[in-house]
């Protein structure tokens, strides 16, 4: 890669407004469709996982919570035997697990649960039935994608040595509908050997090796990124594939590592491009000009701010954002509005301050203070929505637009409904 490009980075550290790890697992367990999430928690991670994800009645769940209880915090009753027994009476019931993440979180890291040897001694006793790994969803000091993160950098130790010729590996989590856009592209491009990381089912784990060469997804996967690089991977540095723009970026430096001629990918990409601006046109004239405030909570706000400045002519107030891994977005960087001040982590109250005297006309930020924001009269989008949601690619890029354009349809609304009720009342 090449050096980070300088820029002004607000750094700031105090108290944090965010979700944890555990959060993935929502996604993550609708993408690989033969794992189970065992998180090794409290009541509390259950609640957030529950309502998180919603309980499915009729559907057999592909996540549950081991509880830590008060005799495991008080050292009275063995936890890793505890454990054994709930793991032992999970895969005897449920023989479609063939991947079980023992997932930590801030009670197991309190009480020192070794989750790396358990899953080792589970691993032992159940392979080649059942691979047992184990990451961590603690909300001790982590945004909420770090959990993505860590599952897959766990993942990547188990991906077999690769010492095929020249193959592309897509690091990051999409929805299915989305990574199969992208992957056809690519195949038109002429670009034959593309996995997936995560991969559909655990048994179609990708190999990798020097040959390998990975085009990143999403932008919160810099430990995943350096165990791949560890196992010899090539990073492709590229935007996110967020918008036109990114989304031709990112094609582009597969297309430069792949020695596919420009001529190919614009042939490629033309129509879709075309489709996508069409889609992008029916938003703009809502969003053109408004201003937006971005609190750090995803890991995706730099994509998206770039996004919406440059193909929706949005005005950038600030972007927060938890960690900026400058390697990974240097071109998203570049690509920003000169001036626009950027802030790394959080303190949530100079923001909140920050955000009251400039009175953006949209705030992105965490469930936990878009309803306050909203009572003192602002717009808000849940920046959590835009993980959960199918935005990357080309024939998304209408949906992205529209997932910013409707706050705004909302609050219109609701001033319509109040103003129709006032005026019944008077
Ligand atoms: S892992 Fe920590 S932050 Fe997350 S739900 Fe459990 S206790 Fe709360």
């Amino acid at each position: 890669m090449n050096a980070p490009i300088a820029i002004e980075v607000l750094r700031e550290r105090g108290q944090r407004e965010v979700f944890c790890g555990l959060t993935g697992i929502i996604w993550l367990h609708r993408k690989i469709q033969d794992a189970f999430f065992l998180v090794v928690g409290s009541r509390t991670c259950a609640h957030l996982i529950q309502s998180a994800a919603g309980v499915m009645i009729f559907a057999e769940p592909r996540f549950a919570t081991a509880i830590i209880d008060d005799r495991d915090l008080a050292g009275l009753a063995d936890a890793n035997e505890e454990l054994d027994r709930v793991v032992d009476q999970l895969l005897a019931r449920r023989p479609d697990i063939r991947l079980l993440f023992l997932v930590g979180s801030c009670p197991s890291e309190v009480i020192k649960l070794d989750l790396s040897r358990a899953a080792e001694r589970l691993g032992a006793r159940y392979l080649p039935q059942v691979r047992v790994l184990n990451y961590s969803g603690s909300g001790i000091e982590t945004t909420f994608t770090q959990g993505e993160d860590a599952c897959l950098a766990s993942l990547v130790p188990q991906m077999a040595q690769s010492h095929e010729a020249a193959q592309l590996l897509i690091v990051g989590s999409l929805a299915d509908v989305v990574e199969d856009q992208l992957v056809g592209l690519l195949t038109e491009m002429g670009i034959e050997q593309v996995a997936c990381l995560p991969p559909r089912r655990a048994g179609d784990l990708p190999a990798v090796g020097p040959h390998t060469r990975f085009l990143l997804a999403q932008p919160f996967l810099a430990d995943t990124a350096r165990a791949l690089e560890a196992r010899g991977a090539r990073p492709l540095p590229a935007p996110f594939p967020l918008g036109v723009e990114g989304t031709r970026g990112w094609l582009a430096a597969a297309a430069a590592a792949f020695d596919v001629a420009p001529e190919r990918l614009d042939a490629v990409v033309e129509a879709p491009i075309a489709r996508a601006r069409a889609a992008l046109a029916r938003h703009k004239p809502l969003l053109e000009g408004k201003r937006v405030f971005f609190f750090p909570d995803s890991q995706l706000e730099i994509p998206l701010a770039r996004f919406l400045a440059r193909e929706l002519s949005m005005q950038l107030v600030e972007v927060g954002t938890p960690y900026l891994h400058r390697a990974h977005l240097q071109q998203e960087i570049e690509w920003l509005p000169e001036g626009v001040r950027l802030v790394e982590g959080q303190d949530v109250d100079l923001q909140l301050a920050r955000c009251r005297e400039a009175r953006p006309d949209l705030v992105v930020c965490g469930l936990g203070l878009a309803n306050p924001l909203e009572a003192e009269g602002m717009t808000t989008k849940w920046s959590i929505e835009l993980v959960f949601t199918p935005i990357q690619g080309f024939e998304q890029a209408g949906d992205l637009a529209e997932l910013f354009a409707r706050p705004f349809v909302r609050r219109a609304l609701i001033s319509g409904a109040g103003s129709t009720t006032r005026g019944a009342a008077a």
